[in-house]
């Protein structure tokens, strides 16, 4: 391997692990932040170039719900998803819906069901207590 794309691997491996530590489902911007600190000369463009990469072999997920920018899951497998429409924060639901996963393959109302990504909407604990310290 050249020297550049050693470089590249290298940045690409920062990005992968930086965003599986996080739970949290960051923008590319926060995960510009993040590898920054690893790697301090690499840019904004490296990174979304890299997260695109990514995107299409399948080891991130390109979010589609959480905000108006998108936001990245280092976990690929389906899970669920709660999103707090306060804050915009997306972290992972550790409950599994049986019924929708078995959908997959089948056909629904002529559909065949080729995924499925569940988003349930609230607001978090942290925005709760803010408003009704706001209240009172
Ligand atoms: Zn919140
Ligand atoms: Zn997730």
């Amino acid at each position: 391997m050249d020297t550049k794309s050693r470089r590249q691997t290298r940045q690409r491996q920062a990005i992968l692990e930086e965003l599986r530590a996080r739970r949290c489902h960051p923008t590319a911007s926060e995960l510009f932040q993040a590898v920054r600190g690893r790697l301090p000369s690499i840019s904004l463009g490296t990174v979304y170039r890299n997260l695109e990469v990514l995107a299409e072999t399948g080891q991130v997920v390109r979010m589609r719900d959480g905000g108006a920018e998108t936001r990245f899951d280092g976990n690929p497998l389906p899970h669920a998803h709660i999103y707090c429409t306060s804050c915009e924060q997306l972290v992972d639901l550790d409950v599994v819906v049986p019924e929708l996963a078995q959908l997959t393959g089948a056909e629904v109302v002529g559909f065949l069901i080729t995924s499925h990504h569940v988003t349930l909407h609230g607001i978090c604990d942290t925005c709760r207590n803010l408003l009704r310290n706001q209240e009172s």
